[in-house]
């Protein structure tokens, strides 16, 4: 079995997934204070792991995704917590499907993924946060909730104190780009998310794919950069495209603006869809594309 690495920054354990946190791994952290132990985003990763980890208090997912909440029946005694928005999705997997919103055929088999790669279970029972939340853990160690939406409604960062650790979640900064292609993603609350973020500054920040722990700050304002960038390089693409058009939606879509030609994804097509719907409205409102018949549209 692969030795799947750790590091510690004061009570902060993190736990990096196989395969350096590329999905569907990702990297989980352990925070222990004087009193609370609290896991934050069980992945696959802790499965393996099950043997030697400590009683947990409480799990924080900061949203619920699939491979965020796949650890988390490992800790059936502890309590649950998600932002009070992304709550419907743990407490049901209906709730889990609606935060998607892919179409039918795509959705019942995701759903199967969900359950059977992903171990979903869901919890009635878990308990909401909102933004400013404080885990209290004992001897000085707590996590803070910054409510930070757009790739969920509910998606957040913790900030854990004293070790000044910033967890990022699925704001990876990885060279893939901001993810908002489900019906409750959000790319407008994704850049405010992003231009918030700038104005912060721990000594680390942890992400929950790829990058794991990066302490540099100037890194980090280079991998920010670039991860914002993708959004007005999918933009361009789009206009350049559109200047051609007109097009519609599915041919957008088939065009590709978030995965490549070459990606194998079974729901690459709403994807592309929910992602660059949100790019052709704006561009819309701004009288940048027209929508020269109905559904159809072209850059001037
Ligand atoms: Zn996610």
């Amino acid at each position: 079995m692969e030795e799947l690495p750790e590091r510690v920054i004061g009570a902060v354990t993190v736990l990096f997934g196989a395969r350096g946190g590329k999905y569907p791994h990702g990297n989980s952290l352990l925070v222990r204070g004087a009193e609370e132990t609290l896991v934050i985003d069980p992945s696959l990763g802790l499965l393996p792991r099950r043997d030697r980890l400590p009683p947990v208090d409480h799990v924080l997912n900061s949203h619920c995704h699939e491979d965020h909440v796949a650890g988390n029946h490992l800790f059936p005694a502890a309590a649950w917590h998600l932002h009070e928005a992304d709550l419907p999705g743990i407490r049901s997997l209906d709730g889990m499907m609606a935060i998607y919103g892919y179409p039918g055929p795509i959705l019942d088999a995701f759903r199967r993924i969900v359950v059977e790669q992903f171990h979903y279970v869901a919890r009635p029972d878990a308990q909401g946060f909102a933004d400013g939340a404080v885990f209290e853990l004992g001897g000085g160690v707590r996590v803070r909730v910054l409510h930070a939406p757009g790739h969920t409604r509910g998606h957040c960062f913790f900030w854990i104190e004293p070790d000044d650790v910033l967890y990022l979640a699925d704001v990876d900064l990885s060279s893939f780009g901001p993810y908002y292609g489900d019906a409750w993603s959000d790319l407008e609350d994704f850049e405010r998310t992003l231009a918030g973020l700038r104005g912060l500054q721990p000594r680390h920040w942890a992400t929950f794919h790829h990058v794991g722990v990066l302490s540099d700050p100037g890194e980090l304002r280079a991998r920010l950069d670039r991860f914002a960038g993708k959004i007005a390089e999918r933009e361009a693409r789009l206009l350049a495209f559109l200047r051609e058009g007109p097009h519609d939606l599915a041919a957008i879509a088939r065009h590709r603006f978030v995965y490549r030609p070459e990606d194998d994804v079974p729901w690459a097509e709403p994807v592309e869809r929910r992602s660059m719907e949100q790019h052709v409205a704006r561009l819309v409102a701004a009288g940048r594309v027209c929508e020269v018949e109905p559904g159809r549209y072209r850059a001037g």
